[in-house]
């Protein structure tokens, strides 16, 4: 954290949960299915969500570890190819079934051991990075593992934290927060209803339930910038 950030009184993470939380309402939960969960959080990566639903509808009822894994490589690309990437997609699709298959296709198996060697098994799998990981960890196995996206950082950064990479962002919720999957799950879905809402590529603070406690508005306030008052519509969140 640098210095000038670090004089700063900021909200803890707690705060900010109960903040997000009052201002957006209860947020909403993946997906019950462990195993939906972990294909559709690959399927996500670099393209819209709609283009994931897509895809789901024409994985369909094959939505199984067991029908899959029997696919070869170009059915199982046809099926998400609404997606994009699809080759490598489908490569990692079927390194995650490879490793579930070693926890008999249990979820509830796999997460008997600590959220760290689940962590460094998924990270093993080819095309899992961190976000990934953490996203089928709180969502899937339900194991408190903070997911951090571009939506926190740029959340974190408005608000002024000074935050220099990850690991201080990791340390702030976990720390900050009771180590609960749900909780963390919870959290992730407001940041991303509230960047979707407010906090948008230009943010429309003037709406904003964190506005009080934010660096980025105070600035704008005070230099009478229009930005943090405007309600200027963008496509992009
Ligand atoms: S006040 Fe504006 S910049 Fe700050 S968190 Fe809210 S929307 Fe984002």
């Amino acid at each position: 954290m640098d210095a000038e950030s670090a004089d700063m009184d900021r909200i803890s993470a707690d705060g900010l949960y109960r903040l997000l939380l009052s201002g957006y309402g209860e947020p909403r939960w993946w997906s019950d299915d462990p195993f939906m969960v972990m294909v559709q959080a690959i399927l996500v990566q670099n393209t819209a969500w709609r283009n994931v639903e897509k895809a789901t509808a024409i994985i369909g009822n094959m939505m199984t570890p067991e029908k899959l894994y029997h696919l070869d490589g170009e059915e199982l690309e046809s099926l998400i190819r609404p997606c994009g990437f699809q080759k490598a997609k489908a490569r990692t699709i079927k390194g995650i079934i490879e490793w579930f298959r070693t926890y008999a296709y249990d979820a509830a198996e796999a997460a008997r051991n600590t959220v760290a060697v689940l962590r460094r098994e998924l990270l093993s799998i080819k095309g899992i990075g961190e976000e990934t990981a953490d996203a089928i960890l709180v969502y899937a196995l339900h194991k408190p593992s903070f997911i951090i996206d571009a939506y926190t950082r740029r959340l974190l950064g408005r608000l002024g934290y000074g935050f220099k990479d990850d690991g201080e962002i990791r340390r702030f919720f976990e720390e900050g927060l009771p180590r609960d999957a749900r909780l963390f799950g919870y959290l992730h879905w407001l940041i991303l209803d509230h960047s979707i809402q407010s906090c948008r590529k230009a943010p429309r603070c003037a709406s904003c339930p964190i506005a009080a406690h934010c660096r980025h508005a105070s600035i704008a306030l005070t230099s009478g910038s229009s930005d943090s008052r405007s309600m200027k519509s963008t496509t992009e969140p």
